[in-house]
């Protein structure tokens, strides 16, 4: 019997991806022996929603392309953006699954966002439909007890890298260079984005 396939889900708002979210993504396909690990663009992250001004989800997708695109195994998705609306990971797992029966789910999430998972829409889905993977992240320590849950949890290097910490760079002209991939980089300056204001 053939092997099922595993694949990988990444979620964020990615706004802008930096080398936190590809080194977590890389050590989780190597340390699960993942076929391949898509990175999930939110079109609208409603958990952000109302803070702050995100940036929209075709130029955080091209970054994301740019960013991933010499990388065996890791794939841009669009489908929350395709699907339009707020972005809700149960139903990305549905749609995933409906479109790969045969294929065994992870979802990979950071230590700040294990603990606030069970908040999210559906969370039972969630449960049923994935092994939920969560990656450190310095700063944050995941501590619930997940019973019921199909938990792995992978250790990938520090980095203490934020999007919010970039954004702040950006806007003070701070360089992004080696935070942020090359072709991101060099995708943000050609796209105008998150210039000074
Ligand atoms: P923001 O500061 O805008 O919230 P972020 O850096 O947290 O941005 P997100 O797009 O919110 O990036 O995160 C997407 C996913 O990546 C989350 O599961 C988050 O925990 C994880 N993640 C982000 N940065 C890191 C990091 N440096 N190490 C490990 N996981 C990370
Ligand atoms: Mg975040």
């Amino acid at each position: 019997m053939a092997r099922r396939e595993r694949i990988g889900v990444f979620g964020g708002t990615f706004d802008p991806i930096h080398l936190g979210h590809l080194v977590a993504a890389v050590n989780v396909r190597h340390t699960l022996a993942l076929e391949r690990v898509l990175l999930v663009v939110a079109n609208v992250p409603w958990q952000k929603e109302g803070e702050r001004l995100i940036t929209p989800a075709e130029d955080r997708l091209a970054l994301v392309e740019a960013a991933v695109g010499e990388v065996e195994g890791l794939e841009a998705s669009r489908i929350e953006i395709d699907r339009g609306g707020e972005s809700y990971s149960a139903d990305t797992l549905e749609t995933l699954r409906d479109a790969r029966p045969d294929a065994d789910l992870f979802l990979i999430v950071g230590g700040d966002v294990a603990d606030e998972l069970v908040t999210w829409e559906r969370p039972d889905v969630i449960r049923d439909l994935a092994t939920l993977v969560i990656v450190n992240r310095p700063g944050t320590r995941s501590s619930r007890a997940w019973d019921g849950w199909q938990v792995e949890r992978v250790t990938v290097p520090n980095l203490e890298i934020s999007s919010t910490d970039l954004r702040a760079r950006a806007a003070d002209g701070r360089p992004l260079d080696y935070l942020v991939p090359a072709g991101a980089v060099r995708c943000i300056r050609e796209r105008g984005l998150y210039a000074p204001g």
